[in-house]
């Protein structure tokens, strides 16, 4: 199905788990929108454009299917523009950012096996638990390039574990340290690419 021919149903979840910082409409991530009532949004008719214009992962791409819708896979799929991830992985298109709401819902050998795709055509993936990001990729190759499905729900399931409690609250320096440790190794990368 195509993104025309997927609907959101009862799915809100982009409502809800996004920050959203527009002239227009103002929420942090992981408080429901003000306008959110039981049946979806309140403003449909009249929504702001960043609203109309969003579209996750699942409504973008043709082979997820119904089961993947967010809602119900506990996962939803954020696209990131080429210009915001690291050159090298640029040439496989947009990154995808898989936005974890519940980790035992998400991270099956189904969600391993999207995730190690991607990782084979060199697109860039990145883990958040309504975190900052962190990319996986380094981290997936090994299984990845093993055929082990079951290493990449570990990678994918640790990850999550040291991301969730800076998503609770807590634990914000540690999310930090993981940034930092990323960096150095892109640092590291380009230096010896240069050398
Ligand atoms: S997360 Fe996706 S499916 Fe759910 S409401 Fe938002 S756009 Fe629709
Ligand atoms: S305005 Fe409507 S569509 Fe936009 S975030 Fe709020 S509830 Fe969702």
């Amino acid at each position: 199905m195509t993104a025309v021919e997927k609907t959101c149903g009862p799915c809100q979840v982009c409502c809800v788990a996004l920050k959203i910082k527009t002239p227009q409409l103002r929420k942090d991530a992981q408080i429901p929108c003000p306008h959110l009532v039981a049946k979806g949004c309140g403003i449909y008719e009249s929504r702001p454009p960043v609203c109309r214009s969003f579209l996750c992962g699942w409504r973008l791409m043709p082979e997820l299917d119904a089961s993947w819708r967010p809602d119900v896979s506990g996962v939803m799929l954020l696209p990131v523009p080429e210009a915001q991830i690291p050159k090298a992985y640029r040439a496989a298109g947009p990154g995808w950012v898989l936005v974890i709401s519940d980790a035992k819902k998400a991270i099956t050998p189904k969600l391993a096996r999207l995730a190690a795709g991607m990782v084979k055509r060199h697109a860039a993936v990145f883990l958040s638990v309504m975190t900052p990001r962190i990319q996986m990729n380094e981290q997936l190759e090994g299984p990845v390039a093993a055929n082990d499905l079951d290493g990449v729900m570990r990678v994918l399931n640790q990850a999550h574990d040291r991301l969730k409690p800076a998503g609770t609250g807590k634990g914000l320096g540690r999310i930090w340290a993981l940034y930092r440790a990323q960096v150095d190794r892109m640092r590291a990368k380009m230096e010896q690419r240069q050398s």
